[in-house]
């Protein structure tokens, strides 16, 4: 049995190194977590009207010991090693890792909020987390099933990974 809270992270951006980035990003919380899993890579629809740019999509269901904040801090460390930048808000981005599930906690602060607020309304989330499923499936919220279970759109291709 792997140590640690089951942690569940999306990775995703919208430039052509895109696809390099979420492998590397990959790569770096496989360093820091006892187990660690990965979904296809989708290409999505942009979300918010601010970019017409698709998107590369992917979910991480991983187990590390880290406290929630410091796996923010983590997250935003690998975004910034791979040349993300603060930026505008649903704008291009190289990488965005966001933290959808950790553990069953819930909570709502200035920095952090669990489960994450898009989680179950986002197709670019729920089509690479449905193949997941099992690896986090004690973790789950409720309201998540239906949409695991019954959503599926067009507009989202998957790929499987090449190498990783
Ligand atoms: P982003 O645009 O995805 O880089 O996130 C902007 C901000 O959302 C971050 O700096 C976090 O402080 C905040 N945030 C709140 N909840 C979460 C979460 N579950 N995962 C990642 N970021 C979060």
């Amino acid at each position: 049995m792997s140590k640690g809270k089951t942690v569940v992270i999306s990775v995703g951006g919208n430039l052509k190194e895109t696809p390099c980035a979420i492998k590397s990003a990959i790569l770096l919380l496989a360093r820091i977590s006892s187990f660690i899993t990965v979904s296809s890579l989708y290409l999505t629809s942009p979300w918010g009207g601010k970019t017409k740019m698709p998107f590369f999509n992917a979910v991480v269901v991983t187990k590390c010991s880290f406290s929630p904040i410091t796996l923010l801090t983590i997250c935003k460390e690998i975004e910034f090693i791979k040349g993300r930048r603060v930026g505008e808000v649903w704008g291009d981005r190289i990488l965005d890792l966001d933290i959808l599930l950790y553990s069953n906690l819930r909570i709502t602060t200035e920095i952090l909020t669990l489960p994450h607020p898009s989680l179950g309304r986002r197709n670019y989330l729920i089509a690479p987390l449905r193949e997941l499923l099992p690896f986090y499936e004690d973790i789950v919220p409720h309201y998540l099933i239906d949409w695991l279970i019954g959503k599926d759109k067009d507009y989202i291709k998957r790929f499987v990974w090449k190498c990783v």
